[in-house]
């Protein structure tokens, strides 16, 4: 692994804006800039202390000016990657920041990988896996809640848990150790209890904490969420409301929804990922057909499905298949138009479901807070803290490993029960250690890192 080479990036995001930043990162970071930049001031950069922000301009090989810009100078260790990093603030526009990255790739930097910024960091210890695997969530958060899970895990919530329960079981390895050069069978025993003591106090913990991570998981990527019902049912009008935005088409004409389109919606920091779905009806129609055989398809993909009917009509063969499909599923049933003279009721629909039944009134917004309530209780776990997503799981990888981990802890168990010899327990309690240092990235291969970071866009 090259550490020591000299990386730079956009590290805003395209398009046109105030301000675009380029960073450098890496040994002649500086020197790459002083070569790129010229200070108002005229002295060179490289002559400056560290955390100072510079004025002057871009220039290119032939000494003309390419833009205006602000440079910030952080000096190892005090910056992202803890190596010296320079950033070029220009005039936020494609052209002044592909010139400008073009120069520092002429004057010797080499154009940063994904991820390679906060990679470097990892690498670097200023932050650890998890923290690092926040940065991404962190600007990709789509509510409140993922945001605040994402800066917990970033301010380091989520690793301090997984660190104690390390630190527990190396205690307890020592604790073994110690005991292992003591053969006396008495002290064994007293060992053991404790031993035994501690690593059902980390189980516990695991446990607890592998009842976020379906929470987590949705607060993170979302939740596949499906809106059906039969045309004119009001699945646009509701897609609207939730996004409360007119952004799909609302229209009389039934069936006109035809394309699927995903959109997120943030219901009580709940991030729903949402399929529009044609209207489900037997038809001839080839445009319309393709939609109703996506909106099977998607009933079986989503998590979360939002049957709608219409309450200003009597139950239809369409909305019986309609019930049909949801059944045994996770689905939330919803009485719409309960604004207008009442025929088909709540009472009535329930008895054809086993899921909750909502009213509600997409054109009055009436009932859509029953909605959003019934959906966070699907999402929070009962006994479950609204506030602690910091320290939530938030992806498989993370909870397998705390599987794996609990596993090990498991076996510690067994073989104390078992009453074989301290040493079989305390290679049980080292796997588990190993294991949950994954998480943290203190015992993780090359491999993963790379493929962690692939993930990442260019310049973070
Ligand atoms: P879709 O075909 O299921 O997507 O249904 P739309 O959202 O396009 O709505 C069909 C028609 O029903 C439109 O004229 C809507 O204005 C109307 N509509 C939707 N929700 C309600 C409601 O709660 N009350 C009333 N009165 N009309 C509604
Ligand atoms: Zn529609």
């Amino acid at each position: 692994m090259q550490q020591s080479d000299t990386i730079s990036a956009i590290a805003t995001a395209q398009g046109e804006g105030g301000i675009g930043i380029i960073r450098i990162s890496g040994e002649r970071a500086i020197a790459v800039a002083d070569t790129v930049f010229r200070a108002a001031s005229g002295r060179k950069l490289e002559s400056y202390e560290t955390q100072r922000a510079v004025f002057g301009h871009i220039v290119d090989a032939a000494g003309e000016t390419v833009d205006e810009a602000m440079v910030l100078l952080m000096r190892a260790p005090h910056s992202y990657t803890k190596e010296d990093v320079v950033e070029l603030q220009c005039h936020g526009g494609v052209m002044p920041l592909r010139k400008t990255l073009a120069l520092t790739w002429q004057a010797g930097a080499r154009a940063a990988e994904r991820g390679e910024f906060t990679k470097r960091a990892f690498l670097n210890g200023r932050l650890d896996l998890t923290q690092a695997q926040a940065v991404m969530d962190v600007i990709s958060a789509k509510t409140e809640k993922s945001l605040k899970m994402a800066s917990g895990h970033l301010a380091g919530h989520f690793s301090a848990g997984i660190k104690a329960m390390r630190h527990d079981i190396l205690g307890q390895i020592a604790h073994l150790e110690a005991a292992i050069d003591f053969p006396e069978d008495e002290v064994d025993d007293v060992v053991t209890d404790e031993v035994e003591r501690n690593v059902v106090d980390v189980r516990n913990k695991i446990r607890k904490l592998l009842k976020t991570a379906h929470t987590g998981r949705i607060l993170r990527e979302g939740l596949m969420t499906a809106i059906v019902g039969k045309p004119n049912v009001g699945k646009s009008s509701l897609l609207n409301a939730l996004l409360r935005e007119e952004r799909a088409i609302v229209t009389d004409i039934p069936g006109t929804t035809r394309d699927s389109i995903e959109e997120y919606a943030n219901i009580g920091g709940v991030p729903l990922r949402i399929i529009d779905t044609a209207g489900i009806r037997a038809t001839d129609d080839i445009v319309e057909k393709i939609g109703v055989d996506k909106a099977r398809a998607y009933v079986d993909e989503s998590s979360l499905i939002l049957a709608l009917f219409d309450g200003s009509r009597e139950l239809s063969a369409e909305d019986e298949e309609i019930l049909d499909l949801i059944a045994g599923k996770d689905a939330l049933v919803l009485l719409n138009k309960t604004d207008l003279a009442p025929v088909l009721t709540a009472e009535k629909l329930a008895e054809r479901t086993q899921a909750p039944v909502i009213a509600i009134a997409t054109v009055t917004e009436h009932g859509l807070d029953d909605l959003a309530a019934a959906i966070q209780k699907k999402v929070y776990d009962s006994g479950m803290d609204s506030g602690d997503e910091g320290s939530f799981v938030n992806d498989e990888r993370q909870a397998e490993i705390l599987r794996q981990a609990d596993e090990h802890l498991a076996a510690a168990l067994r073989t104390i029960g078992a009453g074989l010899g301290l040493d079989f327990i305390s290679i049980d309690l080292r796997s588990a250690w190993e294991k949950l240092g994954e998480l943290t990235g203190e015992t993780v291969g090359e491999d993963i890192i790379n493929e962690i970071f692939s993930k990442f866009c260019i310049g973070k």
